[in-house]
């Protein structure tokens, strides 16, 4: 059955969702539309604030994940391991 011309898409004509569609932009947070993406210049303070706000994140996630892995007997192993490397280290003649 050979597919109808007739079927016309509700999107055909003008792809609206290009005109209303935001998208973070990857590099500062803000909201660009996809319309703009091309033209978007990213605030140079906006960028420092949402790299700040990024890093910021990874130091709380390393942190809380240092504490948790240092109570486990796996981090309390390797702490013991350190200080046996440490005890054996080459050179201490
Ligand atoms: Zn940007």
């Amino acid at each position: 059955m050979p597919r109808g011309d007739e079927y016309v898409s509700p999107q055909s004509g003008m792809p609206s969702f290009f005109t209303s569609h935001h998208m973070p932009c990857p590099e500062c947070g803000a909201s660009v539309s996809a319309f703009e993406h091309d033209q978007h210049a990213c605030d140079p303070a906006r960028l420092l604030e949402f790299r700040l706000f990024q890093l910021r994140d990874e130091v709380h996630g390393f942190e809380a994940g240092l504490r948790d892995y240092l109570a486990s007997p796996h981090g309390r192993f390797s702490q013991w391991l350190a200080e046996r490397e440490r005890k054996h280290e080459p050179g201490g003649r």
